[in-house]
């Protein structure tokens, strides 16, 4: 590096002054150019950790308990982030079974008739619910800020 420099310091001297000016000025501007790129940099960062956090908080608002009623009365919430199985009991019998795993609610037995409850895509966000008409219970998607609108009206 020092030798090269050395070089052409003796066959190019005033050549090299002259670049060195214009090094000098491309170096004020670079870091010009960098102080903006800084700020530029970090309302980037800004932008992203907002964007970030505003993902992650409607992730988790997406849905993370379950609530159930029988026969529009209140029968317990659970957690969607615990793995369990729920027997929902209504008279001493236990009617319908509801397993939480994945973060997904599924009711995996019933003894209604119609088996529509049974049938039903598991659910895990927030507003969806499964239905067994015979049995009237009804398990739904609840998140744990927001409360929905119609357990509010209740
Ligand atoms: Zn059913």
């Amino acid at each position: 590096m020092s030798r090269q420099s050395g070089n052409k310091i003796r066959s190019k001297g005033t050549e090299k002054s002259s670049r060195e000016a214009a090094a000098a000025k491309r170096n004020r501007g670079l870091s010009r150019l960098q102080k903006k790129d800084f700020i530029f940099l970090g309302i980037l960062a800004l932008v992203a950790i907002a964007f970030l956090l505003w993902f992650l908080l409607g992730y988790r608002k997406s849905g993370n308990r379950v609530e159930i009623t029988v026969d529009d009365e209140f029968y317990g919430t659970y957690d969607l982030n615990e793995e369990q199985e729920i027997p929902i009991e209504i008279g001493g019998t236990v009617t319908n079974i509801l397993l939480i795993r994945d973060g997904e609610a599924d009711m995996t037995e019933a003894d209604c008739p119609d088996q529509i409850c049974v049938r039903h895509v598991s659910i895990s966000h927030v507003g969806e619910n499964i239905v067994c008409l015979p049995n009237r219970v009804v398990v739904s998607v609840t998140g744990e800020e927001e409360p929905q609108l119609d357990s509010v009206a209740q």
